[in-house]
């Protein structure tokens, strides 16, 4: 039977839509709980008497203090659990989506904060008939709210977050630098719960709704503590991953074979990726995430990487024998996103690396189209056209300067005139941020519905 036969046949068409369903289960019952959660702490809120209650202007303004503070607690807490690696919501999600998710969920976050501060201040100077510099003294150094300094000390760590993650500081600083200073969102998160139960009326009031709060914290360091910190030691504990090779594959670029104990057990597939830490003496600090570029054969994973700043330049000086850290894996990059019968794998760069190993097992028609500035980037060559001839795929090389004569390479018409049938196809997507960013645009503009393009950024913030 063929690899096109196969593509075809209704079993396999039932296993997807099968898994689409089970994804989509999930997906509504993580919604569910996040919305239910969110309704609780409203009506929480409601039945403290924020709404009967409230008579005066500073009452008003106080309410919604309130109001805007637990949901900006509770979206906090949701902010740690989007990145927590939850394999569930990795799967459904994809580690991308959940990056983008974390940013506007901690944009929303970071509004509501500011709007718990500003009318809280505001509310109770207008209660105690206090001018504004006054009452954020009293509030903070007064011993009438328990709490206050740690809270008002949180509140200072996540704004820093956020100046960190603004552009144009963001542009400036190394990432290492950035995570760390990311780092202090989980304690000012972990500072604002001091002031929480012992002043919020809806909770101090009320012992259900105080323990159902206390809830929401134990469960998020739960799932904290379990995914990101047993999850990936008993899986480094399972595989002990250690480097077996190191080879050049280009100017710049080189493979790392990566051996280990039963990674037939693993269930990685072709197209996602793992953050990878070395632990030698120089580079254990840091995790850095690299796509797997070989399908996984259960004896070795493969990647290759592009010496682009200080960690990846060096890591062709790892040497056989280091041990290797692996979280993952990560990713939905995958023949399982897949639509349509056919496909079309479009590499920028690098990206190349999750596409050579999707090309490996990707069933039924499929053309790669490679886009690199020159010759000399092209990397894999000799592999892609020995896979392409033995699947039977067609691999376009588009090389050119996208600031010189290539500009319209990969345009819509361009990508049009490549594979004419491209809007029957799911489109796979993988590359440097911006390049990723231009091509998917021209993909729309060759007519692909959004829901059949699957991009795979190299970059997660
Ligand atoms: C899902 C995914 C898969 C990737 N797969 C590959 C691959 O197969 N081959 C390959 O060569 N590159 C891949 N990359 C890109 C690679 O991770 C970065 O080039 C590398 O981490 C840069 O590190 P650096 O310190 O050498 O460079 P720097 O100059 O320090 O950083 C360059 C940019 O890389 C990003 N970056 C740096 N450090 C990290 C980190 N620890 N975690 C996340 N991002 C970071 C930042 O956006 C930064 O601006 C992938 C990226 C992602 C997100």
């Amino acid at each position: 039977m063929t690899d096109v036969a196969l593509d075809q046949s209704p079993a396999r068409a039932h296993a997807r839509a099968g898994h689409r369903l089970r994804e989509n289960a999930a997906a509504t019952l993580v919604g569910l709980v996040i919305v239910g959660n969110a309704a609780v702490i409203t009506w929480l809120w409601f039945h403290g008497g924020n709404v009967t209650k409230v008579h005066t202007t500073g009452e008003d303004l106080t309410s919604i203090a309130r109001l805007t503070g637990l949901l900006c607690a509770y979206l906090a807490l949701i902010q740690v659990v989007l990145l927590a690696r939850l394999p569930a919501l990795e799967r459904v999600v994809g580690f991308d989506r959940l990056s983008r998710w974390h940013r506007w969920n901690g944009h929303v976050c970071i509004d509501l904060l500011i709007a718990h501060v500003v009318f809280s201040v505001w509310g109770y100077a207008l209660m105690d008939k206090l001018p504004i510099p006054k009452e954020i003294s009293t509030m903070i150094w007064g011993g009438i709210y328990p709490g206050m300094i740690t809270a008002t000390v949180g509140t200072a760590m996540l704004l820093a977050v956020v100046a960190t993650s603004l552009v144009i500081v963001r542009r400036r600083l190394s990432y290492e630098w950035w995570y760390v200073v990311h780092l202090l969102a989980y304690a000012g998160i972990a500072l604002g719960w001091f002031h929480q139960i012992p002043t919020g009326n809806e909770l101090v009031l009320d012992n259900t709704a105080a323990n159902y709060w206390r809830g929401l914290y134990i469960a998020t360091i739960a799932v904290l503590v379990v995914f990101r910190v047993f999850a990936p030691m008993s899986g480094a504990f399972r595989h002990r991953l250690r480097v077996a090779e190191v080879t050049p594959d280009g100017p710049g670029v080189v493979s790392l074979r990566i051996t280990g104990r039963k990674l037939d057990r693993l269930r990685v597939h072709a197209g996602q990726f793992f953050l990878w830490r070395f632990l030698d003496g120089k580079r254990w600090r840091s995790a850095h995430p690299f796509s797997l570029s070989a399908a996984p054969d259960g004896r070795s994973l493969r990647i290759t990487v592009k010496a682009l700043g200080d960690h990846t330049a060096r890591l062709g000086e790892l040497r056989p024998g280091t041990r290797v850290f692996a979280e993952g894996p990560f990713g939905v990059f995958t023949e399982r996103a897949r639509h349509q019968e056919k496909a079309v794998l479009i590499a920028g760069g690098i990206g190349i690396t999750p596409v050579r190993a999707l090309l490996e097992t990707m069933r039924g028609d499929v053309v790669v189209l490679y886009r690199a500035i020159s010759e000399a980037d092209v990397i894999f060559r000799e592999e892609l056209d020995r896979i392409a001839e033995a699947r039977r795929a067609i691999v376009h090389y588009v090389i050119g300067d996208h600031r010189g004569d290539g500009a319209d390479l990969l345009s819509s018409t361009h990508l049009k005139e490549l594979v004419p049938d491209i809007e029957e196809r799911d489109v796979f997507l993988c590359g440097p941020a911006a390049m990723t960013e231009v091509l998917e645009q021209n993909v729309r503009g060759a007519r692909v519905p959004r829901r059949h393009i699957h991009t795979e950024r190299f970059a997660l913030t």
